[in-house]
């Protein structure tokens, strides 16, 4: 299975902790990780193996939209940051959108990606 992982500026660090403190659920085998740009370097640096896309203000969420519509993503964390405001937030609601049309499970927050990694 693919999962997307992004995170807002505000929560890259939670995000790299969450990661870390789950590696071996997201280094199975059997999972595959992409991830918007500069979240990808932060996974990167983590040592996971990450397929980087754009960074996300320019294009990265909705390339992994594309993705999502084509049936190549199964899962999306997205650690937004609730109190920030993005250039991107039209490709930001874009992406979430059509998690919901595609019906892909989607994790906004640490609490809700932790309950998502026990099913992998
Ligand atoms: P980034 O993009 O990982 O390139 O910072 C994330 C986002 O969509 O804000």
């Amino acid at each position: 299975m693919t999962i997307a992982i992004i995170a807002h500026d505000g929560k890259k660090a939670e995000m790299v902790a969450f990661i870390k403190d789950h590696a071996p659920l997201f280094q199975q085998k059997n999972i595959d990780l992409i991830a918007t740009g500069t979240t990808g370097s932060h996974l990167e640096r983590a040592g996971l193996e990450v397929k980087r896309m754009e960074s996300g203000p320019m294009g990265g969420d909705a390339q992994i939209a594309s993705r999502l519509v084509e049936g190549k993503v199964d899962m999306v964390i997205f650690f937004r940051d609730p109190l920030g405001k993005h250039p991107h937030e039209v490709d930001v609601n874009m992406l979430m959108r059509l998690c919901d049309v595609h019906n892909i499970p989607l994790a906004t927050n640490q609490a809700a990606a932790m309950r998502f990694v026990k099913t992998l």
